[in-house]
């Protein structure tokens, strides 16, 4: 079940409305628990799965940060409940829910991987099938250049070091701002006081195309001053291989210098076919304009990692998704989901 909550001046979160509710059979309500107990202790037991968020630490923080990926609230912020439904007797209590209760209060990233977890569990447990990415492991990897390493997560820099070890590729941790040698992207971890930016700034211009920003939900005033300096783009953490590989793809390609001015994302020209498949194009504009940078973190962590997140030019996203034209309905259908309520996902055109 979940609720969306807006705090009150005292501190407290109060519930507003009911987003969805979900019945789960046993199995899957035993799976889903399982996520939420690895994310609230990342040493317990560990889930592989990529793109799950995950606290840094055991501890809480507190009623003003989510559960799942300890990112800072804003005033609103959504609530899940698992609730087991099968009464069961116990001795001295006619109502003892049989299975485990939790309750986690979430930002809107980590709600959107939830009610997308729940609503559509193929592709977190492996069944989906996706034509062009082969067996497990072997998506769409043209060969890349060398990486530098500046402020990433721990978990997000074991990421990163274990996908340039497997593809031979050197990796260059960092721990000041400085130049990058040639071919070198830079992933640099966003934070709140002006990390990212001074990172960037301490680069020449033509420099600057080459840093993939690597953000959490709290972090986006300093990617979006990164951005609007240069960075080339924004990753989402935790960060998957894909997404790694995806950023030196795009670093490859010209016109990365038209910006949005609001949220620094480079402007989209006209979709193209790539890497051998076709390009579908997506506009995504949010009712509310101070959401868009909020929604490109959350396109960016479920798309598949050479896909492309920028601007259309006019305050909204633009969303390239390279796959067979075939499966538009239901990418379409699913960046809906995704999107949530207050947005409006328009496709464009296609390039075969
Ligand atoms: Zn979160």
């Amino acid at each position: 079940m979940f609720t969306s909550e807006v705090r009150s001046s005292t501190g407290s979160w109060n519930a507003v409305s009911m987003l969805e509710e979900h019945g789960l059979c046993e199995a899957d309500y035993t799976r889903v628990t399982g996520y939420a107990d690895a994310m609230a202790d990342p040493g317990g037991n560990p889930i592989a799965i990529l793109g799950m968020p995950m606290r840094g630490n055991r501890e809480s923080l507190g009623r003003n940060h989510c559960d799942c990926c300890q990112a800072e609230l804003p005033e609103h912020a959504s609530t899940m409940e698992l609730v087991p439904t099968k009464q069961a007797y116990r001795r001295g209590s006619r109502t003892h829910r049989d299975g485990a209760l939790r309750r986690l209060r979430l930002c809107r990233q980590c709600l959107n991987w939830w009610r997308l977890t729940i609503s559509d569990p193929s592709a977190m447990l492996g069944e989906g099938f996706r034509e062009f990415e082969g067996a497990s492991g072997g998506w769409i990897n043209p060969g890349h250049g060398d990486a530098v390493c500046y402020a990433l997560r721990t978990r997000d820099e074991a990421i990163l070091a274990t996908t340039m070890e497997i593809d031979g590729k050197r990796l260059r941790c960092v721990e000041y701002p400085g130049p990058l040698a040639p071919g070198e992207i830079a992933f640099v971890g966003t934070g709140k006081k002006d990390r990212a930016g001074t990172f960037v700034r301490s680069l020449d211009l033509a420099a600057r195309s080459r840093v993939a920003l690597v953000t959490q939900p709290d972090q986006l005033a300093d990617a979006a001053a990164a951005l609007q300096l240069g960075a080339r783009e924004m990753l989402a953490s935790p960060v998957s291989p894909q997404q790694l590989v995806g950023a030196f793809v795009r670093a490859g390609r010209p016109n990365a210098n038209r910006r949005d001015a609001d949220t620094g994302l480079v402007i989209l020209g006209a979709p193209a076919p790539g890497l051998g498949l076709s390009c579908v194009a997506f506009s995504v504009r949010a009712r509310n304009p101070m959401h868009v940078l909020e929604l490109a973190l959350s396109a960016r962590r479920f798309l598949r990692g050479y896909d492309e997140v920028g601007s259309d030019g006019r305050g909204g996203l633009a969303i390239h998704v390279y796959c067979d034209l075939e499966f538009k309905p239901q990418i379409t259908a699913r960046l809906r989901l995704l999107m949530g309520k207050g947005t409006d996902v328009v496709p464009g055109a296609d390039a075969a």
